[in-house]
């Protein structure tokens, strides 16, 4: 029989290692909240981990075994001292970044910025959510709508960086965005951009992630799909750059119009240089977007009007003895098209 105060969690033990890992149940401490893990979704930044590049294991501010997750959804299950006892079954999802709250930033509404931050399954070893308990601070929780399934609530997280990438481009309705990169962050970013009323297009080098997006651009009205030596010589009013690509950037520049917005969330494992030159002369912004914070409640008023729906791009939902082998890249048997890959912990 299962013991009741001893919970499954996933852990990264090493480079290119992981295990299923049984642990005392995490405590609520004063300020916290514990949530029953409901779905999890791992990304590119988990991967990263997984691999060994992700650069915060090479700054210090991370280091194995790490228990990684930080797009989830789930229901708190218990609070402690000072919070209030009626958020016990609430669903929640919640904010990654934990700022100290003492710091001029947390003062001021940079909390995500904040230098001492934890960051949730990322920095300074704070637990991410793979795994069935989860101890979170309630001054980082969203209220998700109890119509909201799983699905959607572990996709504000990645939603809330999306959102805020396409608002940050400052597009009119009706005007023009190009998206490089098909990956989720793109897919997403398209979904926004197709609701607020823009002629969205999505490039990206050929294979599997293009191919999927052609399909996904035909359900979910987006103008175009294109690979990146076929773009149109259209008049681009924002770009997002979602790649890893250390030349996009660049690129984004010289075919974004003048005078309007380039916005970069990607990150590539190089120095992906920009000429300021063409950013002068063209009287461009250039715009960098870390985290999904200021977003996360704009994405969770979308997906509950069901204005914006991305579930399709959910493959597959797996059990924790199955995140090494998709973290590795092996593809769940079953595993639909989509480019996102989720976990039900209590599985
Ligand atoms: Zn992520
Ligand atoms: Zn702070």
């Amino acid at each position: 029989m299962k013991d009741l105060l001893i919970m499954r969690a996933f852990h990264i033990t090493g480079p290119q290692q992981g295990a299923v890992v049984e642990l005392p149940n995490p405590v609520p401490g004063s300020g916290d909240v514990l949530v029953s893990v409901e779905r999890v979704g791992i990304c590119g930044t988990d991967v990263e981990f997984f691999n060994g590049d992700m650069a915060y294991l090479h700054s210090g501010h991370a280091k194995y075994p790490m228990q990684i997750g930080h797009e989830w959804c789930g229901t708190i299950v218990e609070v402690g001292v000072g919070v209030d006892q009626s958020w016990v079954g609430k669903r929640v999802t919640g904010d990654t970044m934990l700022g100290c709250q003492e710091c001029e930033r947390c003062a001021t509404g940079y909390q995500y910025l904040c230098e001492n931050r934890n960051e949730i399954g990322i920095r300074n070893g704070y637990a991410g959510a793979l795994a069935e308990l989860l101890v979170v601070p309630e001054f980082a929780l969203h209220q998700i709508p109890d119509h909201m399934d799983a699905t959607l609530g572990a996709l504000v997280e990645p939603g809330g960086n999306a959102l805020r990438s396409v608002q940050s481009a400052q597009l009119k309705k009706g005007e023009r965005l190009l998206i490089f990169g098909p990956g989720t962050i793109g897919l997403l970013c398209a979904l926004f951009a197709v609701e607020a009323g823009y002629e969205v297009h999505l490039a990206g080098r050929p294979g599997r992630s293009l191919e999927y997006a052609k399909e996904f651009a035909s359900r979910n009205k987006i103008a175009g799909v294109w690979a990146l030596d076929e773009i149109p010589a259209l008049a681009f009013h924002g770009i997002i750059d979602a790649t890893f690509s250390t030349e996009i950037p660049g690129r984004a520049l010289e075919l974004l119009e003048p005078g309007r917005r380039v916005v970069y969330i990607g990150i590539s494992g190089e120095p992906s240089t920009i000429d300021t030159r063409t950013l002068v002369l063209k009287d461009i912004t250039a715009v960098g977007i870390l985290s999904a914070s200021p977003g996360l409640a704009g994405t969770i008023e979308k997906y509950g009007n069901n204005l914006v729906n991305p579930s399709e791009i959910v493959a597959a939902v797996i059990g924790l003895d199955e995140v090494a082998a998709a973290l590795a890249g092996s593809r769940p048997t079953g595993a639909g098209a989509g480019p996102k890959i989720h976990i039900n912990p209590q599985k």
